[in-house]
């Protein structure tokens, strides 16, 4: 029996595992489904170069899924597995979610609980910047290594000069507090490590930053290649997990359990452990526990992907090493190659008004779930998109690059669009937070979950408002600030 059973050694589940042990007293187990790493040189040198993108088909520390983008348009989405989880094969971005973002998360919970005031500590305390360190809003002395490219590469040079040409602001730090340039274009804070003499840096999720330095305590255990099957209950009270390591079934016990699977799995997990909407636990044949709006909301950020030929390089020391933002649209020159030659600038929705839903397709654990992520439902969703399409291609025209598209938009189709349309891959929002009263919500604003006791939700499932940035500082930060109600 342990204190509390962590389930998913991924972004949350590394900060949260290393927050909780330490107090000695405290006996904290974490299980992963994917492989243990015990020190930086357990990461393969895909995973520790910032500037690869490693998620091709073959790659073996992914979760693959299929996904319905739109009715019509077929997608997929991938997660990081083993320790590290997704934090671990990401971009390497870390800009912070927006202070109007934690002004509407707090108002579903009705409390001040995410108000940008209550957060700003945890994303304080956090980081160790070494531009801003010393600014206001800003430390020098958390586990978070962040820091920006200071010399970019040369096509993303030309890109940042376009769009001052453009009219458009220079933003120096995007995680400025607020009331400076949040609008304009400016260098991506990243969680890397310092350049070597090559200029290459290290991806420093946090496993790396977090939970690895944790791992010798005695009041901690981790275990890879474990995978959570379902969650225990006597009654509405957890009692513990059941899983399979090693082709073994068994149950682990806990006073407590934290699921920290990611928005995909977290949700499937509740769903498989009998909460969840009543009537499609009864269609799978799953005995339910307490019903909850488990998976019938899900947001993410839908993203145009502009192909182009330039003569300048992709060759950035991380995927994105500049932004423009404007509105709610983020426009993203990618500074690495998807494809030989070819580059591409992503031009993304960040607040939506489209959402979608998970469901299960079958009880079995092994069958992926059904994923619709419903992109450009709405009018309004397609119309900011293609006014911003319109002005990346205006920006790629005065880069003289090579596309095919045109900077009018009312010539961009919604065909045009279609056809270009992927994921930014940040899928939230499967386990809603909100009050007791909300029809929507799944965990309180201590993020455990309604209904049962002992259950807690710690990953991006619980965030009920779409991010005006991506979701990774938001959810080391959302750890940070749970282990403060946890402990
Ligand atoms: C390719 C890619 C690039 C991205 N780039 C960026 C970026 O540059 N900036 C940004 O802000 N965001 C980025 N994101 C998003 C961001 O990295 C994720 O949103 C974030 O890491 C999610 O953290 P999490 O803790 O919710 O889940 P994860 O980090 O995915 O962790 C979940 C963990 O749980 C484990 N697990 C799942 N199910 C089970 C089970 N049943 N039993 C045991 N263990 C289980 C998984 O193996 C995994 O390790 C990217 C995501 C991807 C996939």
């Amino acid at each position: 029996m342990v204190d509390t059973l962590i389930i998913g050694g991924g972004s949350a589940g590394s900060v949260l595992a290393a927050r909780l042990s330490e107090d000695p007293g405290h006996t904290v187990r974490l299980v992963e489904a994917g492989g243990n790493r015990y020190s930086a040189a357990d990461f393969p040198p895909e995973l520790s170069d910032s500037a690869a993108l490693p998620v091709d088909d073959q790659a073996p520390w992914l979760w693959r899924y299929p996904v319905a983008l739109t009715p019509d348009r077929p997608g997929r989405i991938v997660r990081g597995r083993g320790i590290g989880g997704s934090g671990s094969v990401n971009g390497c971005y870390f800009i912070r979610a927006a202070a109007r973002d934690f002004a509407a998360w707090s108002r579903e919970t009705g409390s001040t609980a995410w108000d940008f005031e209550a957060v700003l500590p945890y994303a304080r305390s956090l980081e160790n910047d070494a531009d801003f360190g010393d600014y206001a809003g800003h430390s020098r002395t958390g586990p978070v290594p962040v820091r920006r490219i200071a010399r970019p590469s040369r096509l993303v040079e030309e890109f940042a000069a376009t769009c001052l040409d453009l009219g458009f602001g220079e933003v120096p730090d995007w995680n400025a507090m607020p009331g400076g340039p949040d609008t304009g274009v400016g260098p991506v804070p990243c969680t890397i490590g310092p350049p070597d003499a090559a200029g290459r840096h290290h991806r420093i999720g946090p496993a790396l930053s977090y939970l690895l330095p944790a791992l010798s305590r005695p009041n901690l255990t981790v275990r890879g290649d474990t995978l959570v099957t379902r969650l225990r209950f006597d009654g509405t009270r957890v009692v513990g997990a059941d899983c399979v390591s090693g082709g073994q079934l068994e149950t682990i016990r806990a006073d407590r359990v934290v699921l920290c699977a990611g928005a995909i799995e977290s949700a499937a997990l509740l769903l498989r452990s009998g909460i969840g909407p009543a009537d499609h636990l009864a269609a799978l044949g799953i005995p339910l526990v307490t019903p909850a709006p488990v998976g019938q909301w899900v947001t993410d950020h839908p993203e145009i992907g502009i192909e182009y030929r330039h003569p300048a390089p992709a060759a950035g020391a991380v995927p994105l090493e500049y932004v423009l933002e404007f509105d709610d649209i983020e426009i993203r020159p990618y500074a690495v190659a998807f494809a030989p030659g070819v580059h591409r600038m992503g031009v993304t929705l960040m607040r939506p008004t489209s959402s979608g839903r998970l469901r299960l397709a079958a009880p079995d654990p092994l069958v992926p779930p059904l994923i619709e992520e419903g992109y450009l439902a709405t009018g309004s969703d397609r119309a900011r998109l293609r006014a911003a399409v319109g002005l990346a291609g205006k920006i790629l025209d005065v880069m003289s690059a090579q596309w095919s598209g045109g900077t009018d938009e009312g010539a961009i189709s919604d065909r045009w669009l279609y056809e270009r349309l992927g994921t930014s891959q940040h899928l939230a929002g499967t386990c809603r937070m909100g009050g007791p009263d909300d029809p929507r919500a799944v965990v309180d604003e201590h993020c455990r979950v309604h209904g049962v006791e002992g259950v807690s939700v710690v990953d991006l499932s619980v965030v009920p408002v779409p991010l005006s940035r991506g979701p990774h500082a938001t959810v080391v930060l959302l750890a940070e600030r749970a282990t403060a109600d946890l402990r």
